[in-house]
């Protein structure tokens, strides 16, 4: 399977600020890749490179066979890079199913085939089944509890058909039975695509991660399985320890 991503000597300033130094990271295909570290580690900022909204000083973001550093923003989502936001990009008034058909469209303008107009559809079928709110597709997106408004961005997403997902905090404000959800969902993603989420929440790691990568000050601290990580003096002390 493609969609492999890997991150080479990455450095990043804003006006002499080093946000990433020199920091490499590979994820394989078809891994579920969890990003931890404390606030200002430079999490966010990778995510940014790879998506290109921000140039790097130096360094380079290969997925399969494309260099990503230079590229413009919608180039790279057409080489299946695709990401959710903390602001919420939901249409309220519109239905579940408008919502994704929306996200669809938005998809066929920048492939720019119309051809793929089935393909649309069947994407947005698939969207509902894999995250479970085919029940409310006729629903307006305002009533969803907080857990299914963020399954639908993510269906949202996967209607853009990426083959590498880009996750920010999924499960932010979750209760545990939609936390729980939320983690077989992305097991589910991962069956077909690469996924790097970034998230805070240890409990939901331990449950859910098979390999952490630990950021800390633009650096890469740490990579392993949740136990080791854990187990980590570095990572206790500047992450967990707190
Ligand atoms: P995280 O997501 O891990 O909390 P960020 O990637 O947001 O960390 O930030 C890493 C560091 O870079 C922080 O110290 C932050 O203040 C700084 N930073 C991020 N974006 C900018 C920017 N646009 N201008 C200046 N400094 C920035």
């Amino acid at each position: 399977m493609s969609g492999d991503l890997t991150v080479r000597g990455l450095t990043v300033d804003f006006d002499g600020f080093r946000a990433l130094s020199d920091l490499d990271f590979t994820v394989r295909a078809g891994e579920l890749r969890f990003l931890i570290g404390p606030n200002g580690a430079g999490k966010t900022t990778l995510v940014d490179v790879i998506t290109g909204r921000t140039k790097p000083a130096g360094g380079s973001v290969r997925f399969d066979d494309h260099e990503l550093v230079g590229r413009r923003e919608h180039r790279i989502v057409r080489l299946g890079v695709g990401r959710t936001f903390q602001t919420s990009v939901v249409f309220e008034q519109l239905t579940v199913l408008e919502n994704l058909d929306l996200a669809a469209s938005f998809r066929r303008r920048t492939a720019g085939l119309l051809r793929r107009r089935r393909g649309v559809a069947a994407g947005v079928a698939a969207a509902l089944e894999t995250t479970g709110l085919a029940a409310l597709a006729d629903r307006p997106a305002g009533v969803l509890s907080h857990g299914q408004r963020q399954w639908l961005e993510i269906g949202m997403l996967l209607t853009q058909r990426p083959r590498l997902l880009l996750l920010d905090e999924p499960v932010a404000g979750m209760s545990r039975v939609e936390r729980d959800r939320t983690g077989e969902l992305l097991r589910e993603i991962a069956r077909e695509h690469t996924v790097v989420v970034v998230e805070h929440d240890m409990e939901f790691l331990r449950r859910f991660a098979s390999t952490v990568t630990v950021l800390h000050e633009g650096r890469l601290l740490c990579e392993g399985d949740v136990a080791t990580v854990r187990a980590d003096p570095k990572v206790q002390e500047v992450y967990l320890g707190r």
